[in-house]
């Protein structure tokens, strides 16, 4: 590292070992999805102590320092990990742009963990701040972690879409994972969708889309049989351009599955309306 870095690395050195076990504490909950269960400290008091001679202050200086600051090796490990991505911010479905690092295990609580490159997460700045600052203590409320948890919350359907006979038609999202999940999976995916607001979130974005496939609808598809217009929807919930649970995804699939409403004549609001 260069002169700029200002962090003492003699005392990293000296305390290599606490580091190392750390990781593998880490690594470990990771296999068990237990991060809740990792040593956790309460905000504030930076001078406190979390491992052999370090400092809460020591491990977050090591992150907003050696890390976000420098131009140095630390440096390339952060843009590595930011272009990973794809841009994608993997907490909401790619509402968002990625443009920060979200510390999983917040390093508030979690400072032995602030520059673990598997408890860094790119994302976009509405889910690093708008998300509950506490991490869980149970099982149970643990969010979904991108690098860790297993495939299925990422290939299965457990968002799902209710519409509405309104004018405007309107969406609501909900959480509904499958039936043969674990107790604990489905109560993550539940945690998750509450975490990151992913109801409120979703539907602002659905809105302006909702309303132009109605628009598209009363114009340049109006000729389209029902079951024409239902497989016209069905190509948008199957692309694979956005994610599985992601609002866009999940709104196509829900107005393709409703039959009132690919039924509904546009132009003739009673032909839909309660
Ligand atoms: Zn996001």
């Amino acid at each position: 590292m260069e002169a700029r870095v200002a962090v003492n690395q003699q005392k990293y050195r000296d305390n290599q070992q606490h580091i190392v076990s750390a990781i593998g504490d880490y690594g470990a909950a990771s296999q068990a999805f237990t991060w809740c269960g990792l040593p956790r400290v309460p905000r504030g008091n930076e001078g406190q102590i979390v491992a052999g001679t370090l400092s809460k202050k020591d491990m977050t200086d090591l992150y907003s320092i050696a890390m976000v600051s420098s131009s140095g090796e630390a440096r390339r490990v952060y843009d590595e990990i930011m272009v990973r991505a794809n841009g994608r911010c993997p907490f909401c479905g790619g509402i968002g742009q990625t443009s920060t690092l979200d510390h999983f295990l917040p390093k508030a609580n979690f400072p032995l963990f602030s520059v673990l490159p598997s408890n860094l997460v790119p994302c976009c700045k509405d889910c690093n701040t708008g998300k509950s600052s506490s991490f869980g203590t149970q099982a149970h409320e643990q969010p979904l972690h991108p690098y860790f948890d297993a495939a299925k919350f990422f290939e299965q359907r457990w968002v799902h879409g209710q519409l509405h006979r309104s004018d405007p038609v309107s969406i609501s999202y909900f959480a509904a994972p499958p039936e043969d999940w674990t107790p604990l999976e489905r109560a993550r995916a539940f945690a998750h969708f509450v975490d990151y607001k992913l109801a409120g979130r979703f539907g602002i974005q659905a809105g302006a889309e909702l309303a132009k496939v109605v628009d598209q609808r009363k114009r340049s598809l109006r000729r389209l049989q029902a079951a024409d217009f239902r497989d016209y929807l069905m190509d948008g919930a199957t692309t694979n351009s956005s994610d599985l649970n992601g609002w866009n995804r999940t709104l196509y699939a829900t107005l393709a599955a409703t039959a009132w409403f690919c039924e509904a004549d546009f132009n003739d609001p009673s032909s839909y309306l309660p």
